[in-house]
């Protein structure tokens, strides 16, 4: 990304206003920071834009693969570190099937693919896509496999290196946007002339990095520029070592040869797992993977929920009263805030006492409670107001509310303000279904 002065250079510089900020410097400095766009200016000419646009496009290139909603963007990355600012496009997982496999090793994967699926902190984690691979070298085989993959409804992996067999399989399986996978010193020309031909995205293999930026530049040249490395690394240690060099070369030294997103082809690997998590934390794109069985599955998808988070934003759920265990008007009210983690656990414990309940869950900006508390987000103030928001009240009309026990402090004006019966809460949410059910609230 060029600089304000850089960018400042290419401006009309007649400090007009249009662009909503009193100087082409100010806009400028906000351009740098990818805050507005360059249209905001409209008086920038053709040539200031044409150049422009190039020193500010992405430094890893956003590639797509597949079309329709469950279509998967990859790279499009600014950063070297997470804490710098989030990453944004989060590592993609498929799932191999070779097209030699048998009726019923197909279909185990394919139930595979649907049933990798779990629900953490109100958020689905799941597989991605689905890959085929040509290991037969035959046409018929292997168009015939894909269009069975293809009705998991996932975007698409194929993987050969005959440029004709990849020609004909998208064409008769009708798939948009499949990433063909790889094109290589040996088939480079033809693959990349398919893929042009096809309008798909590239996959370009080499264990030599410079090697790989003269793939990815001859792939450019033929005019296909939604590219994915492979990097081919023998070892984990080497996975993290050119992840790292590509990912800096890309972000820091802006050098394009190498910005694009990264695949990691795991298969046939005693370390896949390991591999698949050390691509996770170091910039992968996609990984591909002979098969994934779920105690390997939600660990993994953890670590990239964790990874793709933004360390800025906690993951919140949205404010208001909601019932547990089909609650009546003589169901306890207790409260909790929107930080994700604190209220599924709240949830899940009141659930598990199996006690009718209202959840009165308050906005705090995704804070736990103490923090809330402390940083002044949460107060008897704030409670009160979710309460009538949400006419907690009249759903729940015992006229008690329970408190978390970090709050105690709370209580005396807590009770005032709402005219409620505040019953402080366990400090621990675990202490929540001894409390349900002994009566007291
Ligand atoms: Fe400068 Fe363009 Fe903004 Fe006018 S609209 S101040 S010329 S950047």
């Amino acid at each position: 990304m060029a600089t304000a002065i850089e960018i400042f250079k290419h401006l009309p510089k007649k400090n007009c206003g249009k662009c909503n900020f009193p100087t082409c410097l100010a806009f400028a400095m906000q351009l740098a920071n990818q805050k507005v766009k360059l249209s905001d200016c409209p008086f920038v000419s053709e040539e200031a834009k044409a150049k422009l646009e190039a020193s500010s496009a992405p430094p890893i290139r956003l590639v797509t693969v597949g079309d329709g909603p469950r279509k998967v963007e990859l790279g499009d990355e600014t950063e070297l570190y997470r804490h710098e600012k989030k990453f944004f496009h989060p590592t993609r997982y498929a799932i191999v099937i070779s097209d030699e496999a048998g009726e019923e090793e197909a279909e185990a994967k394919l139930r595979r693919v649907h049933e990798l699926s779990f629900e953490r902190v109100g958020q689905t984690l799941a597989l991605d896509m689905v890959a085929v691979r040509d290991d037969s070298g035959d046409d018929a085989r292997f168009v015939a496999m894909i269009s069975r993959a293809a009705k998991a409804g996932l975007p698409m992996v194929l993987m050969s290196e005959r440029p004709e067999a990849l020609r004909k399989a998208v064409k008769e399986a009708g798939l948009k946007r499949p990433l063909l996978y790889a094109a290589t010193e040996a088939n480079i020309d033809a693959m990349a002339a398919v893929a042009k031909e096809l309008k798909c995205p590239l996959a370009v293999r080499s264990g030599d990095l410079n090697a790989l930026a003269d793939l990815a530049e001859r792939a450019v040249k033929a005019g296909v520029e939604d590219l994915v490395l492979d990097l081919a690394p023998p070892r984990a240690k080497d996975l993290v070592e050119r992840n790292t060099i590509v990912r800096k070369n890309a972000v820091k030294k802006t050098f394009r040869g190498l910005g694009y997103p990264i695949i990691l082809n795991a298969c046939g690997d005693e370390r896949a797992v390991l591999k698949a998590m050390l691509s996770t934390m170091k910039y992968g794109g996609i990984v591909l993977l002979d098969d994934l069985d779920p105690a390997h599955a939600l660990p993994l998808f953890v670590l990239r929920q964790n990874i793709y988070t933004d360390p800025q934003v906690p993951i919140q759920v949205k404010a208001g009263l909601y019932p547990v265990n089909d609650p009546g008007p003589d169901a306890p009210l207790l409260f909790t805030t929107n930080f994700s983690l604190t209220y599924f656990t709240v949830m899940a414990d009141i659930d598990k006492a199996k006690v009718p309940a209202w959840l009165l869950v308050v906005d705090t900006e995704g804070l736990s409670v103490l923090t809330a508390f402390s940083a002044g987000k949460l107060s008897a103030e704030s409670v009160v107001e979710a309460i009538e928001e949400t006419s907690a009240r009249e759903k729940s009309s015992k006229g008690v509310l329970v408190i978390p026990g970090m709050l105690s402090r709370m209580s005396g004006k807590l009770q005032e303000l709402s005219g409620l019966k505040v019953v402080v809460g366990p400090r621990e949410s675990s202490g929540i279904p001894k409390l349900l059910k002994s009566g007291q609230a």
